[in-house]
């Protein structure tokens, strides 16, 4: 799969990730040189097997920021464990988040960043899906707020009016033979998830759903589209369809496309 994906939005995320291991680990150096005196008057062993665990957490995430960082700059697949590199995300993706408030970068940036960052894994994979294991999983949002039909049930009640890009994307899915979902929060996306138990995921949301999604269904390889949001978050949102083609295009198996 090789969907652009833009290599300086991805060193935000990159930089505030090593950035914030390299703190933790300096913060937890000093903690560990005042408390380890104390810990050894009170049991050896005790003091022995934190500081084991405390070396065998962090060899952890060094294995894995290894391997984001290769697979990230070098575009080939490194994600030889994906156990590490779900520890590293877990442990620093709010850290870094914290360390980008203390010096005024804001969320979104970062989590667009981060995005960015996940859809170089989907990218680097080079496999190819039968269109049945492939999911579309769209947010509500993009509903044209006054339509009165129930697309959340079946996007098939959508009328094709136009108003809002749902036709589009209901007319994508049909011409790709994938499935297509629509959710009203994160509760109902896993619940999707799980029904459909798809091996790809086209997820669009905003950059705080889309964060949270990529890291509930990991590993399922997840391509992630920000929405836009011309009339603020949640209303009326629409996303550029365009993009989710070409990511078909790319991750469906070339004999299993349809003939242009
Ligand atoms: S395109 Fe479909 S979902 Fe959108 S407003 Fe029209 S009928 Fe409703």
């Amino acid at each position: 799969m090789s969907v652009f994906v833009e290599q300086r939005n991805k060193n935000l995320f990159l930089i505030l990730m090593t950035t914030s291991l390299v703190l933790m680990m300096v913060l937890t150096t000093l903690l560990w040189w005042f408390i380890s005196p104390r810990l050894h008057e009170i049991n050896h062993t005790f003091a022995l097997v934190i500081l084991t665990l405390l070396r065998i957490f962090y060899l952890t995430v060094v294995v894995g920021i290894i391997l984001i960082l290769l697979t990230s700059y070098v575009e080939r697949n490194f994600l030889i464990t994906n156990r590490a590199v779900r520890i590293t995300i877990r442990f620093l993706f709010p850290i870094t988040i914290v360390l980008g408030r203390l010096i005024g970068i804001p969320k979104d940036r970062i989590r667009e960043s981060y995005v960015s960052v996940n859809n170089t894994f989907t990218k680097v994979v080079k496999k190819s899906y039968d269109p049945k294991e492939v999911l579309i999983l769209l947010p509500h949002c993009l509903q044209f707020t006054e339509c009165q039909y129930r697309i959340t049930i079946d996007i098939n009640n959508c009328r094709e009016c136009g108003k809002c890009t749902i036709v589009d994307l209901k007319k994508l899915s049909e011409k790709y033979g994938v499935k297509i979902a629509i959710a009203t929060g994160g509760t109902l996306a896993r619940r999707i998830i799980i029904q459909n138990r798809p091996k790809f995921i086209i997820a669009v949301a905003c950059e705080r759903d889309l964060v949270d999604g990529l890291q509930d269904v990991f590993p399922i390889p997840v391509y992630g589209v920000l929405n836009e949001r011309p009339f603020g978050p949640c209303v009326n949102t629409a996303v550029a369809v365009d993009i989710i083609e070409k990511a078909l295009k790319e991750v469906l198996k070339p004999e299993l496309l349809p003939k242009e």
